[in-house]
């Protein structure tokens, strides 16, 4: 299947549907983009959302976040898993960038941070409205991206690649389009019938057969 469908044509319709639709992650500004992407890892949006406003409320900023230490966070943490390092990664990345407008805008330097892999970064480029400079993938891609037969790697670093290599670079927004699909109509148990994707995916060709 990955070989008979065109992709980039194929990707076309779910790109136009989620086409700039915001994360789910809620944020005012590019540090408080990069501190809940940073936070999210394995914890829900939803959760993140919850008590953000607390934690940005003592700590506004770049400045306020290199000030302290990382114990400072914890009270503003409670309930989010890796709870110690995300803390003692945001104050070093505070530490290190110093001031909001000192934070990098490419993925090569954002990775350079620390508690930042190509995921997160790809994540904060997209939601600082930057173009893409890789493909998202998330636990939603993971599971999205096989099953339509677009990939057959399930890793990410490996899938990712795979993926900017069959799809164009003005195309790289499909990583976001599918963890959208994924969280709305390709759960776990897929809603196949209902998905615009069911005319190219191997996963509902199986079925059918
Ligand atoms: S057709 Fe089913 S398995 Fe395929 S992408 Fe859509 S929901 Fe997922």
């Amino acid at each position: 299947m990955r070989n008979r469908t065109n992709w980039p044509e194929a990707m076309r319709p779910l790109l136009k549907k989620y086409q700039g639709k915001k994360h789910p992650l809620e944020f005012e500004n590019l540090y408080q983009l990069i501190v809940v992407v940073v936070l999210s890892a394995r914890s829900t949006d939803a959760y993140i959302n919850s008590i953000a406003p607390k934690l940005f409320a003592v700590f506004p900023n770049m400045e306020s976040l290199a000030a302290v230490q990382p114990e400072a966070l914890f009270p503003y943490l409670a309930g989010i898993t890796n709870f110690a390092n995300k803390a003692k990664w945001l104050t070093a990345i505070a530490a290190r960038v110093k001031t909001d407008k000192q934070i990098p805008l490419s993925l090569e330097k954002l990775i350079e941070l620390p508690g930042i892999g190509r995921k997160s970064a790809n994540v904060i480029l997209r939601g600082a409205g930057k173009k893409p400079e890789g493909v998202i993938v998330d636990v939603h891609v993971l599971r999205v991206a096989p099953r339509l037969g677009i990939v057959k790697e399930m890793d990410a670093g490996p899938m990712e690649e795979r993926l900017m290599k069959v799809l164009p670079p003005d195309e790289w927004e499909a990583g976001m389009a599918m963890s959208f699909l994924g969280r709305e109509i390709c759960m776990p148990k897929p809603k196949c019938d209902s998905c615009l994707m069911n005319k190219v995916c191997l996963y509902y060709s199986r079925l059918k057969k």
